[in-house]
């Protein structure tokens, strides 16, 4: 399969009245069209930071270093007019707030036109208004709105969370990106609404062929939603793999606690776990294993030194118990 996006050594810093403070550390990942790999870790662990590097949205003290190739051409240095136009029609971004995505003024529908005609303009495309309405009425269909036209007229204020989320992917779809990356996408939707919202993408990525890349703290989600998965702890990659691998024997301590904190989870004891501890602070991150002080497995040299990457078994994982450094290995 051919990688739509191919991350390499990516490292994030944010410059701060305390100095810099690097929030993501060497991230290599690649990501293959048409596959849904979802971005798991618990709050703080650099999730919406790789998003944001990769649409190249960051905050302006944010520091990028290493590579972001998409379509053969490297994000990170890319100026940003060329950006422009790799933002919507090449990388989609759907946030956390479905409001922040769209303008308040505005008609939803007059929104929607626009995605139409930035699309048809960057492909020296002639845009016409009255096929670009029927496109739009039809993407709304797509993502399941009752009364598309009566949508059209609205603004943004007028509809609820979930029907704006529905707005945002539509604008996705008339966008026609080869990549989407939904950022926590129900976080601040209804828990009714919660699942629809994800079957909806999860089924208009087959439709389309687009790669997603899901990002979300619930492994539950991550498990219904993605091929693969990447978990991620203190900006560092811990695991990475196909899920039903990752999910049904999960290598890394830290996915391993991830998984028996959900109560559908495969790996689960009869008693709901709760990981011990919490996420390092950026700030004041332990010296070796940056996940030492909550592993169970702990042993002298994590607390000294930092695991590297290894490929086992068919998938990557950051840890001292693989590879031959120890014997003792996790079941
Ligand atoms: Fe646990 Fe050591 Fe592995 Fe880190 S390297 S996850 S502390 S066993």
């Amino acid at each position: 399969m051919t990688a739509s996006l191919s991350i390499r050594d990516l490292t994030v810093y944010y410059k701060t009245p305390l100095g810099l403070v690097q929030v993501l550390d060497g991230l290599t990942a690649d990501f293959d069209q048409g596959e849904t790999v979802a971005v798991v870790g618990e709050s703080g662990s650099g999730k919406s930071t790789m998003g944001f590097a990769i649409t190249r949205l960051l905050p302006p003290t944010g520091v990028v270093e290493g590579s972001i190739l998409f379509e053969g051409q490297d994000l990170v240095s890319m100026p940003q007019k060329k950006l422009r136009d790799v933002r919507g029609t090449g990388i989609f971004m759907v946030m956390q707030d479905p409001f922040s995505s769209l303008n308040p003024v505005k008609k939803v529908g007059l929104q929607l036109l626009e995605a139409v005609q930035i699309r048809m303009e960057r492909r020296g495309e002639h845009f016409d208004y009255e096929s670009a309405s029927k496109e739009v009425l039809k993407r709304l269909y797509d993502v399941k709105l009752p009364d598309p036209a009566i949508i059209m007229t609205k603004y943004p204020y007028q509809l609820s969370g979930g029907q704006i989320q529905r707005v945002v992917i539509a604008m996705g779809l008339l966008l026609e990106p080869k990549i989407i990356i939904a950022d926590e996408p129900t976080s601040a939707l209804d828990v009714s609404i919660q699942a629809q919202v994800i079957a909806l993408l999860k089924e208009l990525q087959q439709q389309y062929g687009m790669t997603l890349i899901f990002i979300t703290h619930d492994l539950a989600v991550a498990n219904v939603v993605s091929d693969k998965v990447l978990i991620l702890y203190a900006g560092r990659l811990m695991e990475f793999g196909d899920k039903r691998d990752i999910i049904q024997k999960p290598m890394h301590p830290y996915t391993q606690g991830l998984l028996k904190s959900f109560p559908s989870g495969s790996y689960r004891e009869k008693e709901l776990y709760s990981l011990p501890g919490m996420p390092p602070s950026f700030f004041s991150l332990p010296v070796g294993c940056k996940f030492s002080d909550r592993c169970p497995y702990a042993f002298d040299r994590c607390f000294k030194e930092e695991p590297g990457i290894l490929d086992v078994e068919g998938r990557t994982v950051r840890c001292f118990l693989y590879g031959g450094a120890r014997k003792n290995r996790v079941a």
